[in-house]
This record gives structure tokens, C-alpha cells and sequence, in this order.
């Protein structure tokens, strides 16, 4: 693989240091660096300040700040980070430091030119999203052991189709972890537990782990 070039650019909305709130790193201490712009408008989107703001700057420049968090763990999230290209030499350049690299897509962009070291957390998403039928279906098979799928809740309606999803997908053993999640203030924590442990389903939830320590509107956490 040839060296990333170091003054390529994106277009970044923020970067900062916070919990990671909802993936199996949940819990850890974690640099998210949120690229601007998304092609998606799910009704739930809680970054929609990233579909516009922000500032060209060079992957030398954003490794500098990554760097000065001194933490091993880098999310590479939006918006939608696989909308801009030059994501791949960034991906790239933060493995190449040794840092485990996470990528959080909304699986309506291929998957399969990331850095096959990235860890990929992909949404499948639910029909009260009202973006389900962007789900890319060439994304499904190039999933793996080392990726996790990502449904979001929002309904009793949008679980039976997450549920359905799950079974039929065989999700449960050809990825590392099937996260299931209830849309912030749309359905309770204890509604979603009820239906998974009513149907034994095997998926790990979570909560947004970030919006129960700081308040939900907050940025930059
Ligand atoms: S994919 Fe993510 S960033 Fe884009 S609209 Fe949906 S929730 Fe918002």
C-alpha cells in the first residue's frame, strides 16, 4: 500500500475526546474526529449541525490533533465519512500510527475500500428512519467477523423489522456484534429490552452511553 499523502484534505466538522458511547468499545475513552456532510436525513439524526459546518483541513493537521489526546482509540465518524474520498489515506495514516480505528457508515456507501485493519460499524436502517431504502445491499457480503451491524429503533414496528433482519441475515454469527439501540426519547430503554428477552434474540443493546453522562443536545461529547 503506497504512504498516504499527508496533505490531502477533508472537510471537518469537529474533532474531541469522549466516551465512546455505543459500540463494543462503549465505555472507552476515545478521539472521534466527525467529517461534515451526509446524503441521508433520518428523522432521528442528532448531528444534523454536520451536514454543512466545517473547515478544510490536511491529514497532517488532523493527525496532530489526534495525537495531542494521547489515546489509542480514534473513531472516524459524521455525517457520513465515506462521502468524502480522501477519508482513505486518514484511515489509513491512523492505523499506520497504531491506533485502532473505528468507522461508524450508515451503510449507504460501499464498504469495501477501507482499510481492511478499520473496524467497520455499519447501520442497517430501520423503516422510521425513513432511510431504509438506502441500505446498500452490496455492503452485506463484504461484512465480517471483525465488523459490527448497527440497527436503530424507533418503533415496536422497527423492531419486529430488525428482528426479521437479525434471523434471517444470520448476523448474530457472521459479525462481531449485533447492536440494537432505541431511538434518544422515541421508545423506552425498557420497551426494547422487553421484546429482545420476549423473542431470545442475540444482539447486544445499547445506549447511547455519551447522552445518559452529558446532557443529550451537547456537542463535541
Ligand atoms: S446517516 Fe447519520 S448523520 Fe446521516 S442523517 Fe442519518 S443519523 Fe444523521
Amino acid at each position: 500500500m503506497p504512504l498516504p499523502d499527508l496533505t490531502a484534505t477533508l472537510k471537518i466538522n469537529e474533532i474531541f475526546f469522549s466516551i465512546q458511547g455505543e459500540s463494543t468499545f462503549a465505555g472507552r475513552p476515545c478521539v472521534f474526529v466527525r467529517l461534515t456532510a451526509c446524503d441521508l436525513r433520518c428523522t432521528y439524526c442528532d448531528t444534523a449541525y454536520a451536514f454543512y459546518e466545517g473547515i478544510k483541513r490536511t491529514i497532517a493537521d488532523i493527525l496532530g490533533e489526534v495525537r495531542s489526546h494521547n489515546c489509542p482509540l480514534v473513531e472516524v465518524t459524521g455525517g457520513e465519512p465515506l462521502l468524502q474520498p480522501n477519508v482513505h489515506p486518514l484511515m489509513q495514516a491512523l492505523c499506520d500510527e497504531g491506533n485502532t480505528v473505528l468507522i461508524e457508515t450508515s451503510g449507504a456507501h460501499n464498504i469495501g475500500q477501507i482499510d481492511p485493519r478499520v473496524r467497520r460499524i455499519m447501520d442497517l436502517k430501520c423503516p422510521d428512519s425513513g432511510e431504509s431504502h438506502r441500505n446498500l445491499t452490496e455492503n452485506l457480503p463484504l461484512l465480517n467477523h471483525q465488523d459490527e451491524v448497527k440497527f436503530v429503533v424507533g418503533s415496536e414496528k422497527d423492531y419486529v423489522w430488525a428482528r426479521d433482519q437479525i434471523r434471517r441475515g444470520g448476523w448474530s454469527k457472521r459479525v462481531n456484534a449485533v447492536l440494537i439501540s432505541p431511538v434518544f426519547g422515541k421508545i423506552t430503554p425498557l420497551d426494547l429490552a422487553t421484546w429482545i428477552l420476549a423473542d431470545n434474540l442475540e444482539v447486544r443493546m445499547q445506549l447511547q452511553m455519551h447522552k445518559l453522562i452529558w446532557d443529550p443536545n451537547k456537542r463535541g461529547v
